[in-house]
């Protein structure tokens, strides 16, 4: 018997349900996205729910996380479900299945095959136990749960995902009243010289030496008792397992209580640590990756960072596991000694999410330098707070000479994490890249491009090509291959059955892969649905080089420089430089009243790059930059007396737009 549980659910939850349970009639593959704290398991325990004339697997990616699972589940009404996970004695006739992923992939074929596989925490999606279910049941539905659609590289999951339903964000749940609010200090900030990022992550050996130093250790001490009310309880996020265990030593000597736990203590210990700051006995509690990973927490009075990370993922999800709301809790604080405010930004700052990543790269970087233009560090108290004259904890006036954040983290940086920017040119000549190498890597948007000049990045450049060399000598996915290609997944089909070769896990060996299109490229001249270059420019019908330009600018291209002809024409098309099929600027002479820029140039007698500026003072352009000639005279007319060109040009120029 099943009760119904769903008036429970906050308004957004029910939206949200509404939402993806449609979703999932339309697509095959749904993400559904909320902040850590927005009830993610209780909707997709709802939706498992409405689902149960189905047989539904809901997978977590720790066995420990499946205890607390079927608990939700219960809670929802669900009381006839099954576990698979160790200990656990299996029913396979059971039709909602919560399985931890290690014990389900041993046991896959003694179940029936599902109708939906939903995933918790699924951004780890793209490991292989996790890839080889989904391939597995190509005929289920996927819902995907996470607070951060995007793998640890930044890259977002739209290759496993068609379609995203993005939850509120941070700082609506906050206002709502959902999660709590919070207060922000940066009491210390590490030395980070000498840490070295690889894959895009600072380096984990390095890390521990960094934050190690036993003065950091009693400086988060002194500022925990400085900071927090005498009975608040805090959770710590350390940098390795020896610094938690260490961590909760030094502040049990400080005589506040404290506990670490790892995912090697016992299911009873880690329970009965929960329960002891729950209740208060500890004040501390320690871990590395615990609780960023998904267990339930009471709700506490701060959360301690002590663990830089580059994951943007991992900062939200740490900071998020800490902004439970509770009775008597005005707000949470935040004690983050290990620099992550320099390296993200603002914990409820919004974020947009989306299948192809967060806009991350050029944008993130451009909104990072400008957000950190608007937060202020206090040099008295360590708050740190959105721009303002007066720090909003303890009143002090902001001087102007006072440094800003960029200053205060900058010296205690090493420069090989700096904003060190280099050309193409140089960047490929540093790793020993071929430059059309770097330049598909570019194209594939596998390396992230800055500003105009589309500089690369040193460091980051770096950390992103060992992970490219390392990886393509690896397997992947018969999806992420076509794509590299741009290709859909029958081709690749098809290609297997004329002898691209495979692993017993149908993956495709990259290195010879790639060889084997070539070769049977050169074979069969071209894809179907694809030009070579110069074929592309002919179909239309402009130069060659114009197509390069436009590659340039980002008209899709794969792996063999090949152009796909439907993606090619859309791309102009959404450029606007295209019209039945023609390029636009073919025939400048064939738009009555309208000039191109060099031709209005040459009209009025004036330098090109003297038009290019009136344009960005105002000067009326058209459609695709072109120039309506009497509108842009007039302009100049009024606007640029002493520019004006002589009455016989002018003179002549109208008489010609008139014709
Ligand atoms: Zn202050």
């Amino acid at each position: 018997m099943v009760k119904r549980a769903d008036t429970k659910l906050r308004d957004y939850q029910q939206d949200l349900i509404a939402e993806t349970v449609e979703a999932l009639r339309d697509h095959r593959s749904v993400l559904l996205q909320a902040p850590t704290g927005a009830g993610k398991t209780e909707m997709a325990v709802e939706i498992a729910r409405r689902h149960q004339d189905k047989i539904v697997w809901f997978t977590c990616h720790r066995h420990e996380i499946v205890a607390q699972t079927s608990v939700t589940l219960k809670r929802a009404g669900v009381d006839a479900h099954g576990v698979v996970a160790p200990r656990y004695r299996e029913d396979p006739t059971i039709r909602i299945q919560v399985c931890s992923i290690d014990a389900l992939r041993h046991r896959l074929d003694r179940y029936p095959p599902p109708d939906l596989i939903i995933l918790d925490e699924c951004h780890h999606v793209a490991a292989p136990s996790w890839a080889r279910l989904v391939e597995s049941f190509p005929q289920a539905k996927l819902l995907g749960l996470t607070a951060t659609p995007e793998r640890l590289d930044g890259r977002g999951l739209k290759d496993w995902f068609e379609h995203m339903i993005v939850g509120p964000n941070t700082h609506t749940l906050i206002d709502e009243g959902y999660l709590s609010k919070f207060k922000y200090f940066a009491p210390t900030i590490p030395d980070m010289r000498g840490v070295r990022v690889k894959l895009k992550e600072y380096d984990r050996h390095d890390l521990e030496g960094a934050m190690n130093k036993s003065t950091l250790v009693g400086d988060i001490v002194d500022h925990f008792k400085e900071k927090l009310a005498p009975n608040a309880r805090a959770l710590a996020f350390c940098v390795s397992v020896d610094a938690s265990r260490e961590l909760a030593a030094r502040f049990t000597e400080a005589g506040i209580p404290a506990k670490h736990v790892d995912w090697e203590t016992t299911q009873e210990k880690r329970d009965e640590a929960v329960a002891d700051l729950a209740s208060g006995k500890i004040r501390v509690l320690t871990n590395r990756e615990v609780f960023s990973e998904g267990l339930d927490l009471p709700a506490i009075d701060a959360v301690l960072l002590l663990r830089p990370t580059k994951s943007f993922a991992l900062y939200r999800q740490m900071i998020g596991r800490c902004l439970r709301v509770a009775k008597g809790k005005p707000y949470t604080t935040i004690l983050d000694h290990a620099g992550l405010i320099f390296d993200h930004e603002f914990p409820d700052n919004d974020v947009e999410w989306s299948l192809t990543g967060r806009r991350s790269g050029v944008a993130e970087t451009h909104k990072q330098y400008s957000t950190h233009g608007m937060i202020r560090r206090c040099p008295e108290c360590s708050a740190v707070h959105k721009w303002s004259a007066k720090c909003p904890e303890c009143g002090y006036v902001y001087q102007i000479n006072d440094r800003t954040i960029e200053e205060v983290y900058g010296e205690l940086r090493d420069i090989t994490q700096g904003a060190e920017y280099e050309s193409q040119k140089r960047f490929a000549r540093r790793c020993r890249l071929g430059r059309t190498a770097l330049a598909n890597y570019v194209a594939r948007k596998e390396l992230v491009t800055y500003g105009p000049r589309c500089l690369i990045k040193i460091a980051e450049g770096l950390a992103r090509v060992e992970w490219l060399r390392e990886n393509e000598a690896k397997y992947e996915s018969q999806s992420r291959f076509a794509h590299r290609f741009r290709v859909s997944g029958t081709t690749v089909y098809d290609w297997i059955k004329k002898g691209l070769p495979i692993n017993e896990h149908r993956q495709i060996p990259v290195d010879a892969g790639l060889r084997w299109v070539k070769a049977w490229r050169r074979r069969s001249s071209t894809i179907s649905g694809f030009d070579a270059q110069s074929r592309f420019a002919k179909r239309v019908g402009v130069h060659r080089t114009t197509v390069h330009k436009w590659i340039k600018k980002g008209l899709p291209i794969n792996e063999l420089g090949q152009i796909s002809v439907e993606d090619g024409l859309a791309w102009l098309k959404r450029e606007g430089l295209l019209k039945d099929g023609k390029y636009i600027y073919q025939k400048p002479q064939s738009t009555p009243g309208f000039d191109t820029q060099r031709r209005f140039a040459k009209r009025i007698g004036v330098h090109r790059r003297i038009v290019d500026n009136w344009i960005k003072e105002g000067m009326p352009t058209g459609k695709s930059k072109l120039i309506p000639v009497d509108a842009a005279l007039r302009w100049v007319q009024e606007n640029r007396p002493q520019r004006q060109p002589d009455q016989g040009v002018a003179g002549g120029a109208v008489r010609e737009a008139a014709e």
